[in-house]
């Protein structure tokens, strides 16, 4: 249809030297020219043509433009115009669907939790241990003591949990409960960071738990050698905020349900082979939930687990780490959280995506559609 409309206006307005301007733009697009550069170098090669039919308007190459410089002139700016217009609506949208910036992220807007000493300031143990947050300008003193505030859990301890618990303990949040109902075995060392080879056969919610004791004593960790599932609405309503690494569809849309129901954010992950995703699911702050996105179970054997498809070992370790990183922003407001927004990583071709999500007014867990009763 858009090629429809230009040829169209090509026909009409007779501006057939548009096609060079767009063959020399597209060059540079597959040179790898990008974003304001890209707009620039259109911009001037537009004035410049503009200014070779001002300075001869007799010339064969004024006739082979057609166009007058005045005209182009004007529909440079007009097209400039527009396109800021919709750059700054765009802004607007995505400051829509992340509120929380005139709040320091989430905690703030529920209860303390009692992990250390509740109100005091950060300690000098702890000024040593989160320097790095502390000078950081978006954290520092304020995020710090969010942090140590916040009341997250993690759901399943495998590939994605690993990395999320030892971050969200490394940077002091206050309180991390973990539910995992499986056992540590051999298979999992490949990519499951958090465990040990003595650790086999161990519940894996204790062994991370002592592995979180290990990396920082100040923080409460409290393990669940259980599965979290659609009925856990008071447990996740007693967190400011739930990360979900588990494997599988079922308990995804588990959790998914839950957390719509107790108002939660939910920072999930997913990945298998060589590719992962992440988003923030928060219905509740105007993003989508998981079933706006995905409404239905996948066909069996379009989305199998990582037992059977396999999984590069580091791939969960960068999905997971970015889990935590959500986890941190979101906590501390800083930045642009994912929420609306689904990044895509293909770790074989080292690239990334990101996706613009909206949440659906039929939606059965967030929306208009049926929502089972809890
Ligand atoms: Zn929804």
């Amino acid at each position: 249809m858009p090629i429809v409309i230009a040829g169209v206006f090509l026909w009409l307005t007779k501006g057939w030297w548009l096609l060079g301007l767009a063959a020399v733009l597209g060059l540079a697009h597959w040179l790898g020219l990008r974003g304001w550069k890209l707009l620039a170098l259109g911009v001037i090669l537009w004035l410049a043509v503009a200014a070779g039919v001002h300075h001869a308007p007799d010339s064969r190459f004024a006739w082979a433009v057609h166009w007058s410089a005045d005209g182009m002139i004007w529909m440079l700016v007009i097209g400039l115009i527009a396109l800021g217009a919709g750059q700054g609506l765009a802004f607007l949208h995505r400051r829509n669907i992340a509120p929380g910036h005139d709040a320091p992220g989430l905690v703030p807007l529920r209860r303390a939790a009692p992990a250390v000493a509740p109100k005091a300031p950060v300690s000098d143990p702890e000024l040593d241990r989160y320097a790095r947050h502390i000078v950081l300008r978006e954290i520092g003193g304020p995020g710090q003591a969010a942090l140590r505030r916040a009341n997250v859990l993690v759901v399943g301890a495998g590939g994605l949990g690993a990395p999320v618990c030892l971050y969200l303990a490394a940077a002091g949040v206050g309180r991390i409960t973990v539910a995992d109902d499986d056992r540590v075995s051999l298979s999992n060392l490949q990519r499951q960071v958090i465990f040990r080879s003595s650790d086999d056969g161990r519940p894996k919610a204790d062994a991370a738990r002592d592995a979180m004791r290990a990396l920082n004593p100040l923080v409460e960790i409290t393990p669940l050698n259980r599965r979290v599932t659609a009925a856990d609405t008071a447990l996740i309503a007693g967190h400011d905020l739930v990360i979900d690494g588990s494997d599988s569809f079922a308990s995804r849309q588990a959790v998914n349900l839950a957390c719509a129901r107790a108002g939660v954010p939910l920072v999930a992950g997913s990945i298998a082979q060589w590719e992962g995703q992440l988003t923030v699911w928060d219905p509740a702050r105007g993003a989508p939930c998981m079933a706006c996105i995905f409404p239905e179970a996948p066909a069996q054997g379009l989305a199998p687990a990582c037992a059977e498809a396999g999984v590069v070992g580091p791939l969960p370790g960068v999905i997971g780490a970015m889990m935590a990183l959500e986890a941190i922003k979101l906590i501390a407001g800083a930045g642009e959280p994912l929420r609306g927004r689904m990044l895509i990583f293909d770790g074989l071709y080292s690239e990334n995506r990101l996706m613009k999500i909206s949440r659906r007014a039929a939606c059965p867990v967030c929306g208009s559609g049926h929502l089972p009763p809890g």
